[in-house]
């Protein structure tokens, strides 16, 4: 139920292996935007594997960018055409509607202007990293020390504003008085988005997203843009003036009690969600688990084999489904079960009551096709599939 190119937010395991001492090799000179000499340092005292720095301070209009990869990893972004050269004209960005104010003891956080509200489908943003690091599930072999020196190499070689920009972000593992961790590993950690690109797996910080404060039942999300390293934040739900815009670190279509939700926070980023799901009066918390567990327990019976050839029994657990999901501000998932109860009426339509079972059909099919559209982007194949599906049942 994940939705396709969408972004979560990543807390990577720390590194377990002992300390070793490494000597960084000399820089290298290569080929690509790179603004300086790339930082090379050998990973294992078994052969000569290498991480660098690869910095490209005219990145993004002078905002800069360094990545830790390996060479032939930073190649790919170059060959791929994922880093445009510093010559590309500067985009036009209207005045945004949002902005970034505190919020009572919790940092900062992202509010909507007394303007216009934003509708759904509509882009909020458009975000590029500063910071790409190798995922975490790669570098457990490389040591902690080493890891931390390629970080802070890499957050030195930016822009000073970009810079500051960067270090000023939450970190979540520091808790004051003892440092566990140094501070960029930190920001990693508690604001990284993990994302495939290249032919690998990578941490990325993006400076102004990872200003957006979490909620369990989310306004906005984030989507990846596939031709560049951009992310694009976009309203998920009509956001009105004022309202603080908030996405889920969690994935939105899973139907989480507050427990196993608060276990996620912890483990993950070390906070206790606020949400107004999460400090409702304890009766609506327990009726909201009850109604995620039933989410749950229809999911499951979608996957009998019982179920999968009865037409009617789909559309009853499809419509039993919407109604949970609305009443759990659960958007996303509404969109799979929209599609489903259209197919479950479209097959009931071929065994009688044909013009009420198609009438319902393109009900759905709309409805699917309009929350594809938020998802995905109105050309998306899952959008074409519900537009041919409304016109199969007209
Ligand atoms: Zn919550």
């Amino acid at each position: 139920m994940t939705p396709l190119n969408t972004f979560t937010n990543s807390r990577p395991a720390l590194p377990t292996c002992p300390i070793s001492r490494v000597k960084p090799s000399p820089p290298e000179p290569g080929p690509g935007p790179w603004t300086h000499a790339p930082y090379c340092v050998v990973t294992s005292r078994t052969s000569d594997k290498k991480l660098c720095v690869f910095t490209d301070a005219n990145y993004n209009h002078g905002k800069g960018l360094s990545i830790v990869a390996k060479r032939e990893v930073a190649e790919s972004f170059v060959s791929e055409g994922l880093l445009p050269g510093s010559s590309s004209p500067s985009p036009t960005h209207p005045e945004p509607k949002y902005e970034v104010i505190p919020k009572p003891n919790q940092g900062l956080g992202l509010f909507v202007k007394p303007s216009p509200s934003y509708l759904p489908g509509e882009t909020i943003l458009l975000d590029h990293p500063t910071l790409i690091f190798p995922s975490s599930d790669s570098t457990k072999a490389i040591s902690l020390e080493t890891l931390s020196n390629l970080r802070r190499k890499a957050l030195l070689q930016l822009p000073p504003q970009t810079r500051s920009l960067t270090r000023s972000l939450a970190q979540s593992i520091h808790s004051g008085k003892k440092r566990v961790v140094d501070e960029i590993t930190d920001i990693i950690q508690t604001n990284a988005f993990t994302q495939q690109k290249a032919g690998a797996t990578h941490d990325l910080i993006f400076p102004l997203a990872a200003r957006i404060n979490h909620a369990c039942t989310p306004n906005a999300f984030t989507r990846t843009n596939i031709s560049s390293l951009a992310m694009e934040v976009i309203a998920l739900t009509e956001i009105l003036p004022g309202e603080e815009i908030v996405h889920s670190y969690l994935d939105p279509s899973l139907p989480l009690s507050f427990r196993e939700r608060q276990q996620r926070f912890h483990a993950g980023w070390n906070f206790r969600c606020r949400c107004t799901l999460c400090t409702a009066p304890k009766e609506n918390i327990a009726a909201s688990d009850a109604q995620r567990k039933k989410i749950a327990e229809l999911r499951e019976q979608l996957e009998d084999d019982e179920t999968k050839g009865d037409a009617a029994a789909i559309l009853k657990i499809a419509q039993r489904l919407l109604e949970l999901y609305e009443a759990e501000g659960m958007v996303m998932p509404q969109a799979e079960a929209n599609a489903l109860a259209a197919y479950g009426c479209k097959y009931l339509a071929e065994s009688g009551n044909e013009q009420q079972w198609k009438k319902a059909g393109r009900k759905y099919a709309k409805e699917a096709a309009r929350l594809y559209g938020i998802m995905f982007g109105e050309e998306s194949q899952e959008v074409e599939e519900m537009v041919m599906l409304g016109k199969d049942l007209s």
